[in-house]
């Protein structure tokens, strides 16, 4: 086991839990998958196996299914919204009890530095439950004024969508949970998670949690396994009644295409290749530390990563030479090292992957003012990478990467960098630097995006709506816009 390598200091819970077979989640039972099948993941530092997951497929997700439709015809159904949120923040509470071991299973897991997991992916998921805690007991309809005042009363319901499928991607494994579980359960749905066959650990964890916590059982259920197998029987399962989605825009649209026989609800958070622009008025240093962090946090590895980097012509060089700075600086190493900036990619097909964009840049003509190669060794690591002298039709500016590459493209004016920024199939986040108040806005309400950071880059908040323009998704996560994904609403008139 690639456990044994890791430092002796390793959290003592999240050790041993690495070490326990994986199991699926169902009715608060723990089982093997029905066909017994179990597959290895690895420790992306040092590629060695890490743990053994149970390998669910239709017939897990179809018994996931039954026990989710059972806990919302009965118990979660009967209970009050008071209840249903207590029981959110206890599932918060026991979750920050557990924290250091959250973040070390996290961190072995996804490869991402532990002081990000502790400071970022732990914490963010604790606050989302509190805040969906809250929002149990402020799910309400309306009273209307309809036509023919005096003959009729009318009223509107929100009651809960059903039974919701929920299918998380491998770069943020516990927060991406979070996101999808606290509003759904506060909302009064039952649940039937698929995490991503990378990163199943911390969901597993969760799982006990949710025990714990006293959640009825069938209404959050686990089952762990592949995306073509479990993931799309998920997607396409008759008895679901809305499936939500974070992952790649291409999944996306077959996860769309799954639904349809049912016509089941759908709510996507796919791709992105966020533009980021820094205008020559703005706050150079904070420009540059804002831009790297914006592309090299969690290795790239973000849909919201600011992927392309708009500079106006005359700080271009200034700009390129302090983000490659940065990129130089950083230290990439284990996750688990607390020196460490930067983690290894998760996989090494996503290593593969990287490296491939990398290649195509090279042979199109790019030119690596930083970085530029894998880094040669175990584990699936790769250098933080700022690209120059690109062309808008390449692949490494069009195409999401999904690692810690960006493309620095110089611009002339405002009109100019406002087509090139919204030159994309994608439309999920973007930034703009400058001092200019009245540019900003007057930019902000020109880009094509669900996102847009001013003077900083990656601010997340339980509050805040997140979701893609264009092919970057369909619905609004957070927020109480999520709400509007887990319920639905039912006009009832009286004749009075
Ligand atoms: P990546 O390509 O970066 O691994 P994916 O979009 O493939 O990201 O994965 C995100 C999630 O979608 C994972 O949980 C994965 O198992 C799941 N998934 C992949 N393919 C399918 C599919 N055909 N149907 C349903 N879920 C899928």
């Amino acid at each position: 086991m690639g456990i044994a390598s890791i430092a002796p200091e390793i959290n003592s819970a999240a050790a041993q839990f690495v070490q326990k077979k994986g199991k699926i989640l169902i009715n608060n039972q723990w089982s093997d998958a029905a066909s017994g099948k179990t597959f290895p993941t690895y420790d992306p530092a040092t590629g060695e196996v890490l743990a053994q997951i149970a390998e669910g497929d239709k017939a897990d997700i179809d018994r996931a299914v039954s026990a989710a439709r059972k806990a919302f015809n009965g118990p979660w159904r009967k209970m009050s919204p008071s209840e249903r949120g207590k029981l959110i923040w206890k599932l918060a509470d026991l979750l920050e009890k557990n924290q250091e071991e959250f973040a070390t299973l996290e961190t072995l897991d996804n490869g991402k530095p532990l002081t990000i997991s502790k400071a970022a992916d732990v914490p963010l998921a604790i606050d989302n439950f509190r805040y969906f805690a809250g929002w149990a007991t402020k799910i309400e309809g309306n009273t209307l004024n309809i036509s023919s005042p005096g003959k009729y009363f009318a009223y509107t319901l929100r009651e809960p969508v059903g039974v919701v499928g929920q299918i998380i991607p491998w770069n943020f494994p516990l927060l991406m949970a979070a996101w999808k579980l606290a509003p759904a359960l506060a909302t009064g749905c039952c649940v039937v998670l698929k995490p991503a066959e990378q990163t199943s650990l911390t969901a597993l964890r969760l799982g006990e949690l949710f025990v714990e916590a006293g959640f009825p059982e069938g209404v959050v259920n686990v089952v762990t396994g592949f995306g073509e197998t479990a993931g799309a029987a998920l997607a396409a399962h008759d008895d679901v009644d809305k499936v939500a989605f974070t992952g790649s825009t291409e999944v996306g649209k077959l996860i769309l295409k799954a639904a349809a026989g049912n016509l089941k609800k759908v709510s996507l958070e796919l791709g992105g290749k966020s533009p980021n622009l820094v205008f020559s008025d703005a706050d150079i240093d904070a420009a540059v530390k804002g831009s790297a962090g914006a592309i090299f946090f969690n290795q790239g590895q973000v849909c919201c990563a600011g992927s392309r980097l708009f500079v106006e012509k005359g700080i271009f060089d200034r700009v390129v030479e302090g983000v490659s700075a940065q990129a130089k600086k950083i230290r990439v190493g284990p996750g688990i090292d607390p020196k460490t900036h930067m983690g290894p990619l998760v996989s090494k097909e996503q290593l593969d992957r990287v490296c491939g964009y990398l290649e195509s840049g090279a042979k199109e003509g790019a030119r690596a003012a930083a970085g530029g190669k894998k880094i040669e060794g175990k584990g699936y690591f790769v250098e933080p990478t700022v690209l120059v002298d690109t062309k808008p039709h390449m692949k490494v500016v069009q195409e999401e990467i999904f690692g810690p590459v960006v493309t620095a493209i110089p611009f002339d004016n405002v009109e100019d960098v406002m087509v090139e920024a919204n030159n994309s199939v994608y439309g999920l986040a973007s930034g703009i630097w400058t001092k200019d108040v009245s540019r900003a806005h007057r930019v902000a309400e020109k880009l094509q995006a669900g996102t847009v950071w001013i003077n900083c880059w990656n601010v997340f908040d339980a509050s805040l709506p997140f979701g893609g323009y264009k092919q970057s998704g369909w619905g609004r996560e957070m927020g109480h816009d999520v709400l509007e994904l887990y319920t639905q609403k039912k006009a009832v008139v009286t004749a009075i």
